[in-house]
C-alpha cells in the first residue's frame, strides 16, 4: 500500500472515532444535562439578584427608620415648646399646627414607603423560596440523569478508546508529512480524503477538469479545487 492508501485506511478508522465522539456529544442525556446545568446557573443568578435587591431594601429601610426617628423627635420638640410656653397669638398657634401637620405628613409618607418595602421584601422571600425549591429539584433530576449518563458514557468512551487505539495503530505506517497534510485538510473538510468517482470528487461531488482526473489516475497528489480534499483513485 502506498501512503495515500494507508492514509485512506487511517481515515476509515478516524471516521469511526469522529462518529463515536459525535454520538457521545449528541446523546440525549448529555443534551438534557447541559440544559439542566444552564437552568441551575440561571437560578443561581436569579438568587443572587434577589439577594442584592433584598440588601438594597434593607439599606433603604434603615435610612427610613432613621428618618422616622428624626421626625418623631422634631414632633416631640414642637410639643415640648408648646408645653413650656403658651402661644401668644392665633398666628403662633397656626404656625405650631402647620409644623406638626407637615412633620406628620412626612412621617406618613415614610411609613407608607416602609410598608411598601416590607411587602416587596416579603414577595422576594417567597420568590427566593420558590427558586430554591426549583433549583433543588433540578439538581436532583440532574444527579439522577448524570448517573444514567455516566453508565452509558462509560460504555461509549470504551468504544471511543478502542477506536482511537485503531487509528493510532494505523497512524504508525504513515509518514509525518502525510499526517500533517491530513490534519490541515481535516480542519476545513472531513473526511479529508476523497475517492475519484468517475470524473467527480467523491467528497463534494463536483466535476473535475479532465486534466486533473488524468493526473490523479496517473498517481499525482492533487487536492480538489472546490473542497480542498486530497484526491485518491
Ligand atoms: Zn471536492
Amino acid at each position: 500500500m502506498n501512503q495515500l492508501e494507508l492514509l485512506w485506511d487511517y481515515q476509515t478508522a478516524d471516521i469511526e472515532v469522529e462518529r463515536i465522539s459525535k454520538e457521545i456529544k449528541s446523546s440525549p442525556e448529555r443534551q438534557k444535562l447541559v440544559k439542566y446545568r444552564d437552568y441551575l446557573v440561571e437560578q443561581q443568578e436569579t438568587m443572587k439578584r434577589i439577594e442584592d435587591e433584598i440588601l438594597t431594601m434593607q439599606d433603604r429601610l434603615e435610612a427610613l427608620n432613621d428618618a422616622v426617628h428624626r421626625i418623631e423627635e422634631q414632633i416631640e420638640n414642637v410639643q415640648s415648646r408648646l408645653n413650656e410656653k403658651e402661644p401668644e397669638s392665633i398666628e403662633e398657634v397656626d404656625r405650631f399646627i402647620n409644623d406638626v401637620q407637615r412633620l406628620q405628613n412626612n412621617l406618613a409618607d415614610y411609613e407608607a414607603e416602609i410598608a411598601r418595602i416590607r411587602k416587596d421584601a416579603a414577595n422576594r422571600d417567597h420568590l427566593q423560596h420558590d427558586v430554591k425549591i426549583r433549583a433543588v429539584r433540578t439538581k436532583q433530576d440532574f444527579d439522577k440523569l448524570k448517573a444514567v449518563y455516566d453508565e452509558k458514557y462509560a460504555e461509549m468512551s470504551q468504544r471511543l478508546k478502542a477506536a482511537k487505539a485503531v487509528t493510532e495503530e494505523k497512524a504508525k505506517a504513515i509518514t509525518p508529512d502525510y499526517m500533517e497534510k491530513y490534519r490541515v485538510i481535516k480542519q476545513h473538510s472531513f473526511p479529508p480524503l476523497a475517492r475519484l468517482s468517475g470524473d467527480k470528487c467523491g467528497g463534494c461531488n463536483m466535476a473535475l477538469p479532465a486534466g486533473v482526473v488524468k493526473d490523479v489516475q496517473g498517481g499525482k497528489e492533487i487536492e480538489c479545487e472546490t473542497c480542498g480534499r486530497l484526491l485518491i483513485i
